[in-house]
């Protein structure tokens, strides 16, 4: 306990809610799903991710990866980075797409997906 004690006060100090910094933590950039969401270029991603896509407008068609599929069952919005399967149901956004296909965590889908902005 005597070993600890000058330890324990130094960090009784750091916390003083006097000395409390909130700069420094707002310092981290830190990764949010939204804001990587929102300036993801999904046209981009959905590519590198499922091959060329087909159609114009904001939604096209692709391979699904979660069935066997040899026609185009995708539907993905290049816009939003929603997709839906019309043959086999599933459906989600580009960070789904990861960690249920490639079994990325969270934090590794999101980092993947910031590299495509
Ligand atoms: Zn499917």
């Amino acid at each position: 306990m005597t070993g600890h004690s000058p330890l324990f006060r130094k960090k009784m100090v750091a916390f003083r809610p006097s000395q409390y910094r909130r700069p420094q933590l707002t310092q981290q950039p830190r990764l949010d799903a939204d804001t990587v969401k929102a300036s993801a270029n999904w046209e981009v991603f959905y590519t590198s991710q499922l091959g060329p896509l087909k159609g114009r407008g904001p939604w096209r068609d692709a391979l699904c990866p979660f069935h066997p599929d040899r026609h185009p069952s995708l539907r993905v919005n290049v816009e939003t980075g929603q997709y839906k399967c019309m043959a086999c149901g599933v459906s989600g956004d580009g960070l789904t797409l990861l960690q249920n296909r490639d079994g990325m965590t969270f934090a590794v889908a999101l980092k993947t997906l910031r590299d495509f902005q």
